[in-house]
């Protein structure tokens, strides 16, 4: 490809509402345009990362035996009525009318749909067990949509969906899918993690998230240094932590903070410390406020304890809490909390003197809800945050906190939808059982987000290969006055062109200052430049885009080197 033909977009300025560096810079490099909130098009060279990611994607679900659908995304509301999730999922689910006044969805995911696909077309046990896949645009109308494609309210996303007989057939899937998923990152050149997860307000037993590694990441987890455990912090159990033999050392190197346990904030609050406390509702002037108590927020748990002390608020009574919130006792996670009543008690809780309002929802996983003294010990007493140092509980080693981003979620559903959507085949006696059911996404236009925010420098993207929108970037010096510099580079560029090598030759008559900037800021792997300096030896100029320095490599060299 030439740039003459391949016009890119990119930009020397850092858009001002661009927080994190890969939105910055997928802007700047012109893979992305926005159109509106969470609204992006996906620019020329912007898709030509996208479509790597979906074909690796792609030939590894089709390597498990998984096959590929394509499912619409506008989703009849009928279905989600069926299931429940009409009523339940909130403000993220983009509802929608027909000129007969009929109401759809924009889907923010499949189950429904594909649940009714197979409730009509599958009926034997003989047919289990089936995996579909897809890879299709999704809508969430996210509350606070940021970060560019990290957090999209459109998005594209890869979703799976297994059907078996029984739990001991969903399980051998999940391992697959699970193998599978770590293939791909590993193939995209990622450093990532797969921790164990809560299967939240959804239920089901068994969930995996699968997180790239990145400070900028908006969940934490807690990783053991010495085994492969890792999970969620909010999951995650430990023991007594270690001794540890340097703690100043040990201190300097972790950089994040130590996330509370739930005990030590119920103490702080002079709660029963053996009451789970992620949350306590409380009323002032009558009015009730939700307090989320999440993770590392020592500010608002002091703020809590002198605003308690001072009879500013007092914590609600257990009808009290329930009416305000509308929440049932017992455990509700922020994603199974209507959006609508996060913003609410968020605005009470700014207007209670001395507390600032929970800005850190991203964080939190699980939100416990306890109504005030007297309530009952939650059934998940075992539930509790964990901190760096502290002892891993499978192998007592200590564990560090991390940030992640969340690229991939594996999950072991059971028989929810099926149940509720009367999904049912034959089994061997002839007896009609629900379908027992697994689902497993990956946010393929995040990770693009993601690999970015894990390989970049000052100069711009550092691509991994298998990520690359070109391989190699061929710079011509001064090509439009010098036929030899010209005849080299197109030379080249078929040859490479030829070997499969994916060349990007800027043959624009530009300064070859402005060429290279773009070249590393776009994040092309290899490049070559090819002056009449260079030809006069034979040579042309090699850099990977890593590398410090530069080496020449003689013309006929060229293809067999970097292939
Ligand atoms: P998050 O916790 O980041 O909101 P999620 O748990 O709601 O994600 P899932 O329902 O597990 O998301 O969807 C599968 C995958 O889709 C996620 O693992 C993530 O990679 C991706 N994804 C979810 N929401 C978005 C979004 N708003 N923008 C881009 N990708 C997303
Ligand atoms: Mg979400
Ligand atoms: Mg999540
Ligand atoms: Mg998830």
């Amino acid at each position: 490809m030439r740039v003459t033909g391949f016009p890119l977009f990119t930009s020397r300025e850092i858009p001002a509402d661009a927080e994190i560096i890969s939105h910055q810079l997928m802007l700047r490099a012109g893979l992305i345009a926005r159109l509106g909130a969470g609204l992006y098009t996906w620019l020329p060279l912007g898709l030509r990362v996208l479509r790597n990611v979906e074909r690796v994607v792609r030939e590894e679900m089709d390597r498990i035996g998984s096959l590929e659908v394509l499912m619409p995304a506008v989703q009849p509301a009928e279905l989600w009525q069926e299931s429940g999730r009409w009523e339940q999922y909130g403000p993220e689910l983009l509802r929608l009318k027909d000129r007969h006044a009929r109401e759809f969805c924009f889907g923010p995911t499949h189950e429904e749909v594909i649940t009714d696909l197979v409730r009509r077309e599958i009926h034997s046990y003989r047919q289990l067990p089936v995996t579909y896949y897809q890879i299709q645009t999704k809508f969430r109308d996210e509350i606070r949509p940021r970060f560019g494609v990290m957090r999209a309210r459109e998005f594209l996303m890869k979703d799976a969906y297994s059907f078996h007989l029984d739990q001991a057939s969903l399980e051998a899937t999940y391992r697959a899918m699970h193998a599978a998923y770590s293939r791909i990152f590993q193939r995209l050149n990622l450093d990532f993690r797969a921790v164990r997860a809560d299967t939240g307000a959804i239920g089901g037993s068994v969930s995996e998230e699968f997180h790239v590694l990145a400070d900028s990441g908006e969940d934490a987890i807690a990783v053991c240094r010495h085994c492969n455990y890792a999970a969620n912090t909010e999951l995650a159990q430990s023991r007594p932590a270690p001794p540890r033999q340097e703690p100043q050392r040990a201190a300097q190197e972790q950089p994040t903070p130590d996330i509370r346990t739930v005990a030590e904030q119920a103490q702080m609050l002079g709660l029963t410390p053996d009451r789970i406390v992620k949350s306590i509702v409380v009323l002032a002037d009558g009015k009730p406020a939700v307090l989320f108590l999440a993770g590392d927020d020592e500010l608002n748990l002091t703020k809590a304890r002198s605003a308690l002390d001072a009879g500013e608020v007092r914590l609600a009574e257990p009808e009290e809490a329930q009416a305000a919130t509308g929440v049932p006792r017992g455990f509700i996670g922020p994603k199974g909390l209507p959006e609508e009543l996060t913003v609410r008690v968020d605005e009470r809780a700014a207007a209670i003197p001395n507390f600032s309002s929970g800005s850190n929802r991203q964080d939190w996983h699980w939100i416990d809800l306890n109504w005030g003294r007297d309530a009952a010990l939650p059934e998940r007493a075992d539930l509790r945050t964990v901190r760096s140092g502290e002892g891993c509980p499978s192998c007592a080693g200590s564990l560090q906190i991390k940030r992640g981003i969340e690229v991939g979620h594996v999950f072991q559903l059971g028989a929810k939808y099926s149940e509720s959507m009367d999904a049912r085949v034959l089994n061997e006696h002839g007896d009609q059982v629900p379908m027992i059911m697994g689902c497993y996404g990956i946010g393929v236009s995040r990770v693009v987000a993601a690999a970015i925010e894990q390989n970049h420098d000052e100069r711009g993207i550092i691509w991994p290969t298998p990520l690359a929108p070109f391989q190699v970037a061929i710079v011509s010096i001064n090509a439009h006055r010098s036929e030899a510099v010209h005849n080299e580079a197109e030379r080249l560029h078929e040859a490479l062109g030829a070997a499969g090598l994916e060349p990007l030759w800027d043959d624009r008559e530009a300064r070859p200052g402005v060429k290279f900037a773009d070249m590393e800021l776009i994040g092309i792997p290899h490049r070559l430049v090819i002056s009449d300096r260079g030809l006069s030896a034979g040579t042309v100029e090699y850099r990977g885009r890593s590398e410090p320095t530069s080496r020449h490599l003689p013309c006929e060299r060229v293809v067999e080197f970097l292939r």
